[in-house]
């Protein structure tokens, strides 16, 4: 339901979970966060409240980390229930998830991952993404861009409507993103760069917006900015605009 992803030279966390507030208004059912941190992921989880969710981390902090990742969902997939919070893992770890939408043929997915010797640990179509990354990304080429390739491969194979954001703990660097019939912005401020369902999960932050099209892909990289592609790999400009209404606090 609701999104947010930062790159940059702040704590991640603060950002992340100040976005998810902005974001409440919409509605939800449970929340999450995953930051890259130690070569890992490091994620926390719950259903309810963003004060629940607080409480959780507040228990138990996660490492300091500048790059990170946050959800608030509205579950269509699986009850509201703690696992099937997002984000979600792969398998190994090492690629993280949040998604905003129904992936429609997760189903088919699904089976094929589990035929594939992959155990499955919620009950979201969500999930279904996060191991046909992991596993996508082991089969593309390494070089810059990677992580990039490999969300445009899965996002050519879901159907239905998605707004993706991943990570993936061999890139401390690096966010992708992808959308379908849902919305996906990014913010771009100086010297970090933000996704967001909408611009109030960053506009504390920065004006700067960029609005991907339908059936696009993003990669937002510490040192290389914000790069835009169709789902083919074409290069895409995104509307760039300035917010202009009031940031109210
Ligand atoms: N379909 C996904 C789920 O149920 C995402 C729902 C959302 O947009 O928050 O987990």
């Amino acid at each position: 339901c609701g999104i947010v992803g930062y790159v940059g030279p702040q704590s991640a966390l603060g950002v992340v979970l100040e976005g998810l507030r902005r974001l409440e208004y919409r509605g939800y059912d449970s929340a999450g966060v995953a930051v890259l941190a130690d070569g890992g992921q490091s994620t926390a989880k719950k259903a309810g409240k963003l004060a629940n969710l607080e409480k959780v981390l507040a228990d138990s902090p996660l490492p300091e980390s500048t790059i990170g990742i946050g959800h608030t969902r509205w579950a269509t997939h699986g009850g509201p229930t703690d696992r099937n919070a997002h984000p979600h893992l792969s398998a190994d770890g090492r690629v993280a998830v949040i998604h905003n939408g129904i992936i429609e043929n997760f189903a088919t997915l699904r089976a094929e991952c589990e035929a594939a010797g992959v155990e499955f640990a919620s009950e979201t179509d969500t999930e279904v993404a996060a191991h046909l990354l992991a596993a996508t990304y082991q089969g593309t080429p390494e070089g810059p861009g990677r992580l990039a390739e490999a969300m445009r491969t899965v996002s050519r194979r879901l159907e239905g409507a998605f707004t993706l954001v991943a990570s993936h703990a061999d890139e401390p660097d690096t966010l992708v993103a992808s959308r379908r019939n849902s919305p996906l912005v990014v913010g771009v401020g100086d010297g970090e760069y933000f996704l967001g369902s909408d611009v109030a999960a960053f506009i504390a932050h920065t004006r700067e917006a960029r609005e991907l099209g339908q059936d696009q892909v993003v990669e937002i990289h510490r040192q290389r900015g914000v790069t835009v592609t169709t789902f083919d790999g074409a290069p895409a400009e995104p509307k760039a605009y300035t917010v202009d209404w009031d940031a109210a606090a």
